[in-house]
């Protein structure tokens, strides 16, 4: 079994910055990515733009230049692509990690290729694996999707979106300019309050039109691979529908915190517990960084405020050593 002193699970931004901040402490470390490098990130929309202007989104003042204010997707990956690279950091592609245990001092680290033996470890596996599902019959159809990445696919198609955040209603405006049939629906009485200030003018707008429709205050009563049945206060409907695309969220591994041993907040909420001057979690040098922190709500921490939980955790350590 290999021995490394910092083992850190998950490859995305935060990871990454924990990887860096290692590597200038001098502390032996090995991040473990189980796709590739910011893998969620690649996995996002292929036409997506941060809310977050480009230096808000550095990790150790590397200066990350876009074209616009706000980056885009390609931008973002060829940033901290080159992070990974030019710094060579000590990462692990495509190796998933599938458990963590507490022996004596030491943890046991194995995943799909190896074991490891670590004094140290952080979890920084984000949040985008797993959707929020709606738990309607016909969900499991292959014409529902709980992740959007290019419109072009829907052009002349009908399709309805679930949701009412910035996935759902960037997803529905972007469809609709290239040709599709857009139905917004909507659980509550209106389009998020967090949708992007400049966005929210445009949705309005599309709606008031009537360019894309939108009902509120939707059940989902059933998805048929011809139609969409929905509940709302005006009465039953039957929509036709080609394609659903149900963005309503996504969440962190739960089921792999628990069985590391993370305890997690008995509500709905499920916050891991750490100590939020280290970011120790409850088992004694395990640290919890990036949006796992946020538990279900996974719209506290993102990348522009949790940056910062790279030096906390690494000054945490190197004070221990
Ligand atoms: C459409 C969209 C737009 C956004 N825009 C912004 C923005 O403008 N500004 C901002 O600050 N934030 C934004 N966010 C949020 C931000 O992307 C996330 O908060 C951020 O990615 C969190 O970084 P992270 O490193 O904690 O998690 P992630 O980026 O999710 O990285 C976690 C990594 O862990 C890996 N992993 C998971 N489990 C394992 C395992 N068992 N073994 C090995 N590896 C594992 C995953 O593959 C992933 O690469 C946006 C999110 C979305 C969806």
């Amino acid at each position: 079994m290999k021995h490394i002193d910092l083992i850190i699970v998950g490859g995305g931004p935060i990871g990454i910055a924990c990887g860096l901040e290692a590597k200038k402490k001098n502390i032996d470390y090995l991040i473990l990515e189980k796709g590739p490098i910011v893998n969620s990130l690649f996995n996002y929309p292929v036409n997506m733009q941060f809310f977050s202007s480009s230096e808000k989104l550095e990790i150790d003042g590397i200066p990350f230049i876009s074209n616009e204010a706000k980056p885009k997707r390609n931008e973002a990956l060829e940033y901290y692509r080159r992070i990974v690279t030019s710094n060579d950091l000590s990462i692990n592609l495509f190796e998933e990690v599938i458990t963590v245990n507490k022996q004596d001092k030491d943890f046991h680290v194995t995943t799909n290729k190896e074991q490891y033996i670590a004094t140290y470890v952080i979890i920084a596996t984000g949040f985008y694996d797993i959707p929020n599902t709606i738990n309607v019959s016909g969900e499991e159809l292959p014409k529902v999707s709980h992740y959007y990445k290019d419109p072009h696919f829907y052009a002349k198609q009908k399709i309805a979106v679930i949701g009412a955040s910035n996935s759902a209603v960037d997803a529905a405006l972007e469809c609709y300019r290239k040709g599709a049939e857009v139905t917004l629906l909507v659980r509550g009485s209106e389009i998020g309050k967090r949708v992007k200030y400049w966005v929210r003018p445009d949705i309005d707008n599309r709606i008031a039109e009537g360019s894309i429709k939108a009902f509120y205050n939707v059940t989902i009563t059933e998805i048929l691979p011809q139609s969409i049945s929905i509940h709302t206060p005006e009465g039953d409907f039957s929509l036709a529908n080609d394609y659903v695309l149900a963005l309503t969220g996504y969440k962190p591994n739960f089921k792999f915190l628990k069985k590391i041993g993370i305890n997690l907040s008995e509500d709905e909420k499920l916050y891991p517990q750490y100590n939020e001057q280290t970011m120790e979690s409850n088992i004694a040098n395990l640290y919890l960084a990036g949006v796992i922190c946020g538990g279900m709500d996974t719209h506290i921490w993102f990348i522009e405020n949790s940056r910062i939980h790279a030096k906390i955790i690494l000054n945490n350590i190197i004070s221990k050593k």
